[in-house]
């Protein structure tokens, strides 16, 4: 498997399950820029542990809830390396809350990050892709979008918008070489999970058949199979990460 000469842009690469991305990417030849918000430090890093390993990477801040920055910063990416062959929509917060007490602003920043961010960012890159007939979007979902959870109806929501997005977006771009395919990740660990206490821990624990949280490297790894010439026949599909925890 060889990425060598693409493009790939990662949002959320600063941290966790971004992260592991972008470095997947990168050892397999890909130049990856490495979004983030809010994080230099964070973004700073992944990029010098994938050049210490001899790959290509940039940091490139932008918010994704924010159509005016995406434009400005996907027109730069484009100006500066030809085009984009790899979009992986990554970037997601948590607002947690049970229905009758989530406000409003809740709702709307899960919504706006999480699911208008994806549509924002795969639009942005739909033209070069289409130009170049190439192009691979991977948007991160997650179990919550399949199988809900009480407390995070806004990102069940988001998530499971990604859903319907992805298949829909799949069959407009299949025709123009471009797939569009999701991976749903179980539980990870990473900075988003890292504060649930240890008794909530061990509830999930108890539903995962395998017993084990996973690593950011395993979405990593299912990842770039779908970047890859090997998921060439492959559009419109959801890898679920999880450990058995949902089927
Ligand atoms: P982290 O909280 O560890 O990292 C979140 C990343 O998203 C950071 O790089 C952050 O940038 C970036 N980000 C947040 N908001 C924005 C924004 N508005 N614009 C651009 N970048 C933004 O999360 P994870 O690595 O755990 O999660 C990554 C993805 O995987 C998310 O979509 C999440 O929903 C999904 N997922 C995670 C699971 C888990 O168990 N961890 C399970 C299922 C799905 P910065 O560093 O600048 O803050």
């Amino acid at each position: 498997m060889s990425l060598s000469g693409k493009i790939a842009v990662v949002t959320g690469g600063s941290r966790g399950i971004g992260r592991a991305i972008c470095q997947r990417l990168a050892a397999l030849g890909a130049t990856v820029i490495v979004n983030y918000v809010s994080n230099p430090a964070a973004a700073d890093e992944t990029v010098q542990s994938i050049q210490r390993a001899g790959g290509k990477a940039e940091a490139c801040q932008f918010n994704v809830a924010v159509a005016d920055e995406i434009d400005a910063a996907f027109k730069k990416i484009i100006d500066a390396h030809g085009r984009v062959d790899i979009l992986v929509n990554n970037a997601g917060i948590t607002r947690d809350g049970l229905l009758m007490k989530m406000k409003d602003e809740q709702w709307d920043e899960v919504l706006n990050t999480n699911l208008k961010g994806v549509f924002l960012c795969t639009k942005a890159v739909s033209r070069a892709m289409m130009k170049q007939r190439w192009g691979r979007v991977i948007n991160i979902t997650s179990v919550i979008g399949f199988a809900g959870n009480a407390g995070q109806a806004n990102y069940a929501a988001a998530k499971a918008g990604i859903v319907g997005f992805t298949k829909s977006v799949a069959k407009e771009l299949a025709s123009r070489g471009i797939t569009v395919n999701g991976v749903a990740p179980g539980y990870i660990v990473t900075d988003m999970t890292k504060d649930l206490s240890e008794e909530v821990t061990d509830v999930i624990r108890n539903e995962i058949p395998m017993g084990v949280l996973g690593e950011a490297e395993d979405i990593a790894g299912a990842v770039v199979y779908l970047a890859s010439d090997d998921a060439r026949y492959v559009t419109g599909q959801f890898i679920h990460v999880n450990g058995g925890m949902f089927m």
